[in-house]
């Protein structure tokens, strides 16, 4: 399936001079949300997964999907002060400024098998900050698993060691 077709560009969102990747329209189309689940699957194949972690907020669509079919459970990584519970913080650089990211601390068990999975990989700050939190709490990353791989910002490079895949590349 032509996935790319199901993704929208958007100029100048969220800010003037920045351009956006849509991924709403491939979520409303039966056949093309539930095609894009079967490869982000086929990209895990029959590795062990206790874990999916997915950030906030649009690693919240496939996320659940991918855990339910794993047979695995779902962790949410959140903004900060999103978590009611425990939690462990981790802040890294943007381009401008920090920003912090949260996990429960009771929500990874040492050894815990853990694939994260967010709709778009740009810079790789955040994929690397949910990784640092999985590993702060004793968990195994075996997979950043990704719709979209914004390729020129080279997010990968900075997930060096880890498995990344993603069903589009731009
Ligand atoms: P990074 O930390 O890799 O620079 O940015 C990735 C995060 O920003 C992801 O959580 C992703 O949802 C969001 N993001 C960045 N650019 C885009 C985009 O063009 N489209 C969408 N849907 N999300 C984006």
């Amino acid at each position: 399936m032509d996935f790319k077709k199901y993704v929208r560009d958007i100029e100048n969102f969220p800010k003037q001079g920045v351009g956006f990747k849509d991924i709403t329209p491939l979520l409303k189309d039966p056949a093309a949300f539930k095609a894009a689940s079967e490869e982000l699957l086929r990209f895990i194949g029959d590795e062990k997964v206790d874990v999916v972690v997915g950030m906030e907020s649009r690693g919240f669509f496939y996320g659940p999907v991918l855990a339910l079919a794993l047979n695995a459970g779902f962790v949410p990584v959140r903004k900060v002060g999103k978590l009611p519970h425990h939690k462990i913080s981790h802040t890294y650089d943007l381009e401008y400024g920090t920003d912090t990211l949260e996990i429960h601390a009771d929500a990874i068990n040492t050894g815990d098998r853990v694939v994260i999975h967010d709709d778009v990989l740009a810079t790789g700050g955040t994929a690397k900050a949910t990784c640092q939190l999985i590993e702060a709490l004793g968990g195994v990353v075996v997979q950043c698993n990704f719709l979209l791989e914004l390729t020129t910002l080279r997010g990968a490079s900075k997930l060096d060691g880890y498995v990344v895949n993603s069903l589009m590349r731009y």
